[in-house]
């Protein structure tokens, strides 16, 4: 590297922040990150902000996460990479020169091209997907006066699981503020594969399937969605009649890669070598990267501090040191105070692995801000917001931040 280390960073997810925090203390880099949103997004707790939780604790400025931090921010696009001019343009044509490039660009939804998903199904990707789909369970009891016949979550990963985990007590919840008489709730959640989490061990997938018929959902297993219409979704050449389908089922890598001729991987992640470099000084990590844990915030934490300490370590003229992927601690909300966590070989179920969850996210907020607001916001998890006209004014605890 030249005298000026100038590191450019695209992403202000977990994988882009982290690094950008690993390198801001240090005066040999000047850091530029380059993103799309002025907020980082924690996306554990989304399925908490669409069932009634506060947007702040999936949604933290990035202005406040750098207020005291040497680096610069560009809120914009990135939408072209020179290799040989070592530069990055953004969608306002702003040209950025970089000695080493870090790409933390996560991943987009996927809809696997099936016929009126994109059109007529929810999501929560982002928060403010979160808080439409939020705004929509409470719209649709006011406009017809009873809830959904059926709410269909697709999809029996980590997402699915634990948005169906709490989704049928909020909806009784909120159709008793409402007005509306006690009343048989069905939400349904619906996987391709004939078991939940598939790649993790059956008999995790076996607990998982026995907690959340315990809260009362109704599991379609081996069922392969077709298509979706303004009324219903179809199964197996049946249709679901619902008006609030929840697509979790898929997501692909981001266009970026293919468009700049990165070199794929057959699920579309990007090929790097042993240092997370796919060409020279520009590093491809967290979902984006071909890692055999990739997809996993965990992953792109980690993945960031390699880079970062890497960085370092060209800077004072040190090898950089090769990648070693590191397993994540698998964590699956599903219910009030109810987790399932598989660390190593050690599983951990019910509200000993909420605890566990709970005190991650505590951790994991600590990341980005120091211990008081970090603890202030990690304990507003339990505060309830609704911008519902029926629900709102009674319901939003103050918690001052
Ligand atoms: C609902 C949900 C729950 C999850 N729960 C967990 C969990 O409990 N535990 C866990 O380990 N993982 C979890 N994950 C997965 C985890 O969030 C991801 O693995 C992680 O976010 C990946 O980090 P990243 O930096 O690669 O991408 P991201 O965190 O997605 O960050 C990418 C950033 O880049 C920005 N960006 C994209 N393109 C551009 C561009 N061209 N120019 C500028 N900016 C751009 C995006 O807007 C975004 O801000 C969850 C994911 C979801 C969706």
């Amino acid at each position: 590297m030249s005298s000026k280390h100038r590191v450019v960073i695209v992403g202000g997810g977990f994988g882009g922040v982290k690094t950008a925090l690993e390198l801001a203390d240090d005066r040999r880099f000047h850091v530029t990150l380059i993103t799309d949103h002025i907020d980082f997004r924690y996306y554990p707790t989304l399925y908490r902000t669409a069932t009634g939780g506060r947007r702040m604790i999936s949604s933290i400025p990035l202005s406040e996460i750098f207020a005291e931090k040497r680096i610069h921010l560009i809120n914009d696009t990135v939408t072209a990479l020179d290799r040989q001019a070592r530069t990055v343009t953004t969608k306002v044509n702003h040209v950025v020169g970089y000695e080493a490039l870090v790409l933390a660009l996560g991943v987009k939804t996927n809809y696997f091209h099936i016929e009126g998903l994109e059109e007529f199904s929810y999501g929560i990707k982002t928060p403010a997907d979160a808080e439409e789909l939020k705004a929509h369970l409470h719209q649709q009891l006011i406009d017809q006066k009873k809830p959904d016949l059926n709410y269909v979550i697709v999809g029996g990963g980590p997402t699915g699981i634990e948005l169906a985990g709490v989704l049928p007590s909020y909806l009784q919840q909120i159709a008793k503020q409402h007005g509306l008489p006690k009343k048989a709730i069905h939400v349904d959640l619906v996987e391709a594969a004939p078991r939940l989490v598939p790649r993790m061990p059956k008999d995790l997938s076996r607990r998982l399937a026995r907690q959340l018929r315990r809260v009362g959902v109704r599991l379609y297993l081996g069922t392969t969605v077709q298509a979706q219409t303004a009324d219903a979704l179809m199964v197996n050449n049946k249709p679901i009649r619902s008006h609030t389908v929840i697509w979790t089922a898929g997501v692909a890598n981001n266009s970026f890669f293919a468009e700049q001729g990165f070199q794929l991987a057959k699920n579309s992640k990007v090929r790097t070598d042993q240092f997370l470099q796919s060409d020279p000084g520009v590093y491809v990590i967290g979902d984006n990267a071909d890692t055999p844990y990739s997809g996993m915030a965990q992953t792109a934490l980690y993945d960031g501090v390699f880079v970062a300490s890497n960085l370092k370590r060209l800077a004072s003229n040190q090898d950089p040191k090769p990648y070693t992927a590191k397993k994540p601690i698998y964590v699956f909300p599903a219910g009030h105070h109810w987790a399932a966590v598989l660390w190593g070989s050690i599983r951990i179920y019910g509200r000993l692995g909420w605890l566990l969850r709970s005190l991650a996210d505590l951790v994991a907020y600590h990341d980005y801000e120091p211990w008081q607001l970090a603890t202030r916001r990690w304990a507003a998890e339990a505060d309830t917001e609704e911008s519902c006209p029926l629900c709102s004014p009674e319901l939003i605890a103050p918690t001052g931040l």
